[in-house]
């Protein structure tokens, strides 16, 4: 082993680094057509936008998958072992001629599922390595079905690649997510409707009576867990009781009331909307009405 740049990272993780660096830049890419489309409108992606997503989802799974293998196993991970480079050297010369030569992706897939993502993850990976093929090898059309469903699944495929990527939690992918996308973009997906729909029937899975997200206004937000299933909001259990159906269930934005006369509220398990504001001698906050005075009923008649 070449070891005389000491200093330098070792090889393979700048080779996984920048592939990794490339796999972010598609989901990006992915992220746009995805927001591109709108939200209103009732069709299906075109063939076009469906191609794109499709293409650039599956280029950057493999390439996330086969940097994992080649950054935890080196290159006797990812190459047969005939095409193993015999040295440092001889693999940075044949990586910067773009001539190294990798097993295919059914071979790194078992590999890469020790590293990346899980069963569910990976089904979805097999969907859109099936679409890419037909699509990339013989250019077959895609029919309208299979576009309503990429429009449907397309979000919450995308997010869970970019958790498996940044090896999230379930509950903080949203982390990753609005690092790798931005909030702008972030906050475009996790408000488009068939999304927000599919993470309200999961989060239905694990909480009977979900909250409707004070953030996100998706029916997601786990109540013992604290957060939204669909943007990963969370209030930090700071709910005010709500004055319409009595239940501790309000979300305001408490981190910002003290910046504030007051700030929009909303209840997360009736139709209640209003103010919230903050007494600063009680040190309280407290919900009005929308058209009301903030008079805080802890002190008004002090
Ligand atoms: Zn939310
Ligand atoms: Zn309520
Ligand atoms: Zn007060």
């Amino acid at each position: 082993m070449d070891r005389s740049s000491s200093s330098a990272p070792p090889l393979t993780d700048q080779v996984s680094a920048a592939m990794l660096h490339n796999a972010g830049l598609f989901l990006k890419k992915a992220a746009e057509e995805i927001a591109a489309h709108g939200d209103d409108s009732n069709a299906a992606f075109d063939i076009d936008r469906a191609t794109l997503v499709t293409v650039l989802m599956q280029i950057a799974v493999e390439l996330s998958a086969t940097a994992l293998v080649l950054k935890h196993e080196g290159f006797v991970g990812v190459t047969k072992p005939k095409d193993l480079p015999a040295t440092d050297a001889e693999a940075k010369a044949l990586w910067e001629a773009g001539k190294i030569r990798t097993i295919n992706f059914e071979q790194i897939k078992p590999k890469a599922a020790k590293y990346l993502g899980d069963e569910a993850f990976w089904l979805n990976v097999d969907f859109l390595q099936r679409a890419r093929n037909k699509l990339v090898h013989f250019h077959a059309p895609i029919i309208e079905g299979d576009r309503f469903d990429l429009k449907y699944d397309a979000v919450q495929v995308l997010l869970q690649i970019i958790a498996a990527l940044r090896r999230t939690e379930e509950h903080e992918f949203a982390f990753g997510a609005m690092n790798l996308l931005g909030l702008e973009l972030f906050n475009r997906l996790v408000r488009t409707e068939h999304y927000q729909e599919e993470a309200a029937a999961r989060a239905r899975e694990i909480d009977p009576n979900p909250h409707r997200c004070g953030c996100c206004g998706a029916r997601a937000y786990l109540r013992d867990d604290d957060t939204c299933l669909t943007c990963g909001y969370s209030s930090e259990e700071t709910f005010l009781r709500c004055p319409e159906c009595s239940k501790r269930a309000v979300f305001y934005d408490h981190l910002n009331l003290d910046a504030n006369p007051w700030l929009k509220a909303r209840c997360g398990q009736c139709d209640w909307e209003g103010l919230a504001a903050r007494c600063p001698p009680c040190e309280v906050d407290y919900l009005i009405e929308r058209h009301a005075l903030p008079i805080c009923p802890h002190c008004e008649d002090a």
